[in-house]
């Protein structure tokens, strides 16, 4: 039987009515006055007699499709996907022991293709507890993906993802994104070249995290990320034939870093630079999540690696952080016309639109504080 999650619950109280929007200044403004125009966006208003809510319609339009949908499609396809990645391993190894190039080059393209579903598709449904329908299990996949496959720490990778990105998206100070921005960074260097960094900053972001803890989950988070990265330097010298540590080392960095690029680029480009928002004055769940996220077009690779709830299904994902990466895919029709119907935003922009704009606005996007907006219900 499919127990009715947390998150089904949530937005009961979605307001109804028309909705303005205004843009008012940032907060480096200091008269604070407004900037921008008012925009009417949504005209759902005089229904006075329709109790449910905008969210409550749209979620029993999922929680239909998602009750209609079988084991296959709600978690069978993501986890044979994390579960192929992982069969690629063992030929990766084996590639990468051959004298050929070609077969070398082989080996390191599928170790790298296999560590980015691992670690970010992989990662990011276990955080979400998408992998099981048993929290013991969920436990597990989340220690397995995050700490040993993703060398960061379990707690501060939920934490810092499910209770704070996506429960204040777009959010002042709390689910801004602003932990993706490091100012002081050139824009070619922060977007092309510091993300090549990303394996080492990782585990090390993951001790600073830990302090606080107790010391058996000090020890813990310490073993798995350990665990993690020793295996595969124990395989790439045992296994592939690598003569020195250095060089596996140093594939070990360009193999983990092959996809950072995109990675950095992804979690950048679905919501800096969209509307944020006051923490004192949020807008509904349904309007803060249609407002403040984007979603990029399909991608090949991107949707294997990454998945869809980061690529093209986010602004469902958003909506519905509990539904695997298939099932956010099933619904996305469903969810885009009735967000298009309802005269929501249904934000939608290409990889290269949104680096183009990150790359010639990267001061006002990246360095300032960015602008507040407030959806004001007008009832
Ligand atoms: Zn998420």
């Amino acid at each position: 039987m499919q127990s009715v999650p947390e998150e089904w619950r949530e937005g009961r109280d979605e307001g109804m009515g028309e909705m303005l929007v205004k843009r008012r200044g940032d907060s480096e403004c200091s008269s604070g006055e407004m900037k921008g125009e008012w925009k009417k966006n949504a005209g759902t208003g005089g229904e006075e007699l329709e109790k449910e809510t905008l969210m409550m319609e749209l979620t029993r339009m999922v929680q239909r499709m998602v009750k209609e949908s079988s084991w296959w499609e709600r978690r069978g396809i993501d986890c044979s996907i994390l579960a192929a990645a992982f069969l690629c391993l063992p030929p990766a190894f084996l590639l990468l022991s051959s004298s050929q190039i070609v077969w070398f080059a082989a080996g390191m393209l599928l170790m790298g293709v296999a560590h980015a579903v691992i670690t970010v598709k992989g990662t990011h449904l276990a955080s979400h507890g998408a992998l099981s329908e048993s929290q013991a299990w969920g436990k597990f996949w989340a220690i397995f993906f995050i700490e040993i496959c993703g060398s960061f720490s379990a707690r501060a990778g939920v934490q810092g993802h499910i209770k704070m990105h996506h429960a204040h998206t777009n959010v002042i100070g709390l689910g801004d994104s602003s932990v993706w921005k490091v100012p002081f960074l050139p824009r070619t260097v922060y977007l092309f070249v510091a993300p090549l960094a990303v394996p080492v900053i990782t585990p090390l972001v993951a001790l600073a995290q830990l302090k606080g803890h107790s010391l058996a989950h000090i020890i813990r988070t310490i073993l798995m990320v350990t665990l993690g990265l020793y295996s595969q330097y124990w395989l790439l010298i045992h296994v592939s034939g690598f003569k020195s540590p250095h060089s596996a080392l140093l594939f070990m960095l360009i193999c983990r870093a092959m996809f950072s690029v995109p990675y950095i680029h992804v979690n950048i480009f679905q919501h800096i630079g969209l509307p944020m928002f006051s923490p004192t004055r949020r807008p509904k769940r349904i309007y803060q999540m249609t407002h403040g996220v984007l979603n990029l077009p399909r991608n090949p690779v991107l949707d294997w690696t990454f998945g869809h709830s980061l690529i093209n299904c986010h602004v469902e994902h958003h909506l519905f952080p509990f539904l695997s990466d298939n099932m956010c895919l099933k619904v996305k029709p469903v969810v885009s016309k009735y967000l298009t119907e309802k005269q929501l935003p249904y934000q939608e922009d290409s990889y290269l639109s949104r680096l183009n704009l990150f790359f010639n606005k990267y001061q006002e996007l990246m360095v300032f504080a960015p602008p507040i907006t407030e959806l004001v219900g007008v009832q």
